[in-house]
């Protein structure tokens, strides 16, 4: 019997005249389609040779639910990278692709990236353009700097400043900012890579302004400034203000270059947020070149931005491995919109996410975790045990270093492990990423938008059924 029925098992040949699955082709391409054919036949050859199909009817119905429902899974299959759920209450999460893009920017993405674009094209005199002409005047516009440009990431900006300006000469830099960013990445071996020597200066918790000139000689090149942006020295501390700083090696006749790290725009101290030193107190202090990335506090894409002197980014941008480090037409397109948002400072803070939710005061939070209990109170009569909690949240991502923010989450627990639902809350098509607390589950409501809310309420209905 089973050899009869195998025999009518449809052959992918036929398949592939049916309109739906040529339909299928013509959006997806043959190979994915023929892969998905042939796992839904090995599955019915399967359930016939375990003998759970066992007539003729019941081998066209599996087959055509089958199919049916592999050519849906095509449909939905979005691949590994997608969106999720930061469900966490860090703010920038270095695993969740950092700062989460303003509507602006992915409007503007998908209003211009479908066609060619004017990358290096001057439309006025119809020849070659710079690709960074589109994003220097916007820059400068905003942080008051004479120069601007920008390469892929802060980490390259960092590198290209010391090549650029430091090669065979010295840079000069205190022991208690030879950071380590993440990811293998130190200052120490930047310098070393961008073939400048490093003269360290000052001990790990004390540097003084003697200790920057007794190390000032005729083969430096500049000093550099690392804001310690991911950690902070605390008790018995010394170091060197930036006008300080800048009137000593302006005096030499040496630059003093700075890798800012998260790059504030806005003074959030304002916003109850401890003081971060914004790249306008930077450049106004005299410092030569600053470097930030693009997708911490900035709340864009990817990217490390240069401004300062015009001489001195000339000299980067002439630098070879700025070819290396380059933008694309993507970043290029949201650095331009990033700072046109902070033209007006009230308006960014309103619609760039990092920077809402950074802000957003508790009460809110806690109104919006009200919102969402109202929406799983159902739970309950499952024996779900549901609560309101504060919490304590981060900026994360190496921004704020201790900067903790009021947090309010939702607690969720009942006879399942936490760590179970969490697993399954990560498994499912718009992951929910949570935090295991006393086998709880908590879901903090800072990271999650009103547009996220009905999402996340759907999900946790589901889970907790
Ligand atoms: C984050 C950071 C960097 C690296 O920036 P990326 O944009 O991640 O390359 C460099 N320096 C400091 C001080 C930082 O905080």
């Amino acid at each position: 019997m089973a050899n009869e029925l195998f025999k009518l098992l449809p052959k992918i040949d036929e398949l592939f005249k049916r309109q739906d699955i040529s339909h299928a082709i013509e959006k997806c391409g043959k190979e994915p389609v023929k892969e998905v054919l042939n796992d839904a036949l090995s599955k019915v050859r399967e359930l016939v040779k375990s003998g759970e199909i066992d007539t003729e009817d019941n081998l066209r119905v599996k087959c055509e639910e089958l199919i049916s429902e592999s050519l849906r899974g095509l449909n939905e299959d979005e691949g590994s990278l997608k969106r999720v759920i930061n469900a966490t209450g860090v703010v920038l999460h270095t695993n969740l692709g950092r700062a989460p893009m303003p509507r602006r920017l992915v409007e503007r993405l998908t209003n211009n990236l479908r066609g060619y674009m004017n990358l290096e094209y001057n439309i006025e005199k119809g020849a070659r353009g710079e690709r960074y002409e589109h994003i220097e005047e916007i820059i400068c516009k905003v942080t008051g700097a004479e120069a601007a440009f920008a390469v892929n990431n802060n980490a390259a900006a960092v590198m290209l400043m010391c090549a650029a300006l430091g090669t065979r000469k010295e840079i000069i830099v205190s022991r208690g900012e030879q950071i380590e960013i993440g990811g293998k990445f130190r200052i120490p071996d930047i310098i070393k890579r961008s073939n400048a020597k490093m003269v360290e200066v000052g001990a790990t918790n004390k540097t003084h302004i003697r200790d920057y000139e007794e190390a000032i000689s005729d083969k430096t090149a500049a000093i550099l400034k690392v804001h310690t942006s991911n950690y902070r020295i605390v008790g018995f501390t010394d170091s060197v203000e930036r006008d300080e700083l800048v009137s000593l090696a302006h005096a030499h006749g040496i630059p003093v270059i700075e890798d800012l790290g998260s790059g504030v725009l806005i003074d959030l101290s304002r916003y109850g947020l401890r003081k971060e030193p914004t790249v306008m107190d930077s450049l106004k202090a005299g410092v030569d070149l600053v470097s930030f990335s693009g997708d911490k506090l900035l709340g864009g894409t990817q990217a490390g931005i240069i401004v300062g002197k015009k001489e001195l980014i000339e000299k980067c941008k002439k630098h070879p491995l700025t070819r290396a480090f380059r933008i694309d037409k993507m970043q290029a397109l949201l650095i331009g919109e990033i700072f046109k948002m902070y033209e007006d400072p009230v308006y960014a803070v309103k619609n760039i996410p990092v920077l809402r939710m950074l802000t957003e005061d508790a009460a809110a939070v806690w109104s919006r975790a009200e919102k969402l209990c109202l929406m799983i109170e159902g739970i309950k009569e499952k024996g779900v045990n549901l609560d309101i909690i504060e919490t304590d949240n981060y900026a994360g991502g190496g921004s704020l270093p201790e900067e903790k923010l009021k947090g309010v989450a939702i607690r969720l627990s009942d006879k399942v492990p936490a760590n179970v639902h969490a697993e399954n809350l990560r498994k499912i098509k718009t992951p929910l990423i949570v935090r295991v607390e006393d086998n709880a589950v908590i879901i903090e409501l800072r990271t999650i938008d009103d547009e996220e809310l009905k999402t996340v309420a759907d999900i946790i209905n589901k889970e907790f059924a």
